[in-house]
């Protein structure tokens, strides 16, 4: 048995995360010269408005922790580096403005670390066992990668983890690439071969907040204070999925990462130390709820909105098109007056198709649209061919379809993270400070 795998309470700065890195043996036998690369997991920021990063966004105190562990073993060349999500890869503001909130400029002046944005980096092409990718080229040549993801649950893939935080240094079409269509070929299936061409990973899960209903904002965080680290990326995520309260058997991702692997799901080839998984775990959601006939979110169905069916997203749908649909569903429900719209049915990522006989069915998205525009079971078809839309082509079908979305709501969007903020007001677990470096 020689995967090692730590669990550890966090209890205080810097302590906790070094026992973590001690007992997994994550940075044993690290040569000073080693080239060093952090990915912590920045899945989503805006410059508009305060919005809840716990649970969403690695803390900067696990962040500035490994910094200091590596400094000590005489590393110099660290960098911190994350493609996370503004709406666009051309927006550098965004993810500069992450960076400094984040105190990753304090970093850089206290440390010497370098962080990048990936989108004003090179990527280079890998080959992946039949299927291609381009990761950012800095990270690929890179020593060690210490891989800091947040321990939270997935919409689409139940969790997510190490090796899904590797999705953050792929180009975007690369990342639109991985939600494809075919069977044995789908967002897990890819998602399992990502850690493949890397260097050596060491993972440390940051559990201090964890996230139901994940990846974003919209989930609901927790405090948990637990860590868990492992140089074996797939050993950390299979007990971080254990955490969360999903066998990793339920999680399609891990389970091809095993059998690829020949592997067991069942921990029994990983050796576990510190914390028991049973003194740690809890339940945590991923999915959204939906009616049972899996047409409406469940909190339309209780308000009584009749007219509309919109199916659950499902892994087909790329970041870039689920960025908006959150949103899409957030103005249809300030849409409704309580009279029942015209039958309409919503359709979205890429394999979807039209129930018959609906009066008119929106087709969101470029996906969509070319996989339906020619099937004789709709009546009257409402394209919006935009990759990812564009908000006036959205709110120019919905109205088509007698829905009058508010088109500042969907262009102001930004702003709808500040929302969720009411959720943890007045919870002082929830502290705003783990986000900063003092
Ligand atoms: S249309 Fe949407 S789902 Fe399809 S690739 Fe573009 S953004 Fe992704």
């Amino acid at each position: 048995m020689s995967k090692i795998a730590a669990i550890v309470r966090y209890e205080k700065p810097l302590e906790s995360v070094r026992k973590a890195v001690d007992l997994s043996h994550g940075l044993d036998d690290l040569h000073p010269d080693a080239k060093v690369f952090i990915k912590p997991n920045i899945v989503f920021w805006t410059r508009t408005v305060p919005f809840p990063k716990w649970g969403v966004i690695t803390t900067s105190r696990v962040v500035e922790d490994a910094v200091i562990l590596l400094k000590e073993r005489g590393i110099d060349d660290i960098t911190i580096g994350e493609g996370g999500i503004a709406s666009s890869p051309r927006d550098k503001e965004t993810p500069a403005h992450a960076f400094k909130t984040l105190g990753y400029d304090l970093l850089k002046k206290r440390y010497g670390v370098k962080t990048i944005n990936v989108f004003e980096r090179p990527f280079e092409e890998a080959d992946l066992d039949g299927f291609s990718l381009n990761f950012n080229t800095d990270i690929i040549h890179s020593d060690l990668v210490v891989n800091l993801p947040v321990l939270k649950t997935h919409a689409q893939t139940v969790v997510s983890l190490g090796i899904k935080n590797l999705k953050g240094t792929l180009d975007i079409e690369s990342r639109k690439k991985c939600h494809t269509v075919e069977e044995h070929e789908d967002l897990n299936s890819k998602i399992a071969k990502l850690p493949n061409n890397f260097p050596p990973i060491f993972t440390l899960l940051d559990g201090i907040f964890t996230l139901e209903r994940g990846p974003s904002f919209d989930g609901k965080a927790h405090r948990r204070n637990v860590l868990i680290a492992s140089s074996d990326i797939l050993s950390a995520d299979m007990v971080g999925a254990k955490v969360l309260g999903h066998d990793p058997q339920e999680v399609p991702h891990l389970v091809f990462a095993a059998r690829d692997q020949n592997r067991p799901t069942d921990l029994s080839d990983v050796k576990i130390v510190g914390e028991r998984i049973e003194g740690v775990a809890s339940p945590h959601e991923y999915a959204f709820p939906y009616n049972e006939e899996g047409t409406l979110p469940l909190p339309f169905e209780k308000r009584g909105i009749r007219g509309l069916s919109y199916r659950m997203y499902d892994s087909t749908m790329c970041t870039y098109c689920s960025e908006l649909n959150g949103a899409i569903l957030m103005a249809i429900s300030r849409a409704w007056k309580g009279e029942p719209w015209d039958d309409v049915e919503v359709l979205t990522g890429k394999m979807m198709k039209p129930t018959p006989k609906k009066n008119k069915t929106i087709l969101l998205g470029k996906c969509i649209y070319e996989a339906n525009k020619d099937d004789r079971n709709i009546n009257e078809l409402i394209a919006v061919k935009g990759c990812p839309p564009l908000v006036k082509a959205v709110v120019r079908a919905f109205d088509q379809a007698g829905i009058e979305l508010d088109p500042a709501f969907l262009e102001d969007r930004d702003k709808i993270p500040g929302l969720f903020l009411k959720r943890y007001e007045g919870k002082r677990e929830f502290d705003e400070s783990f986000f900063k470096i003092f």
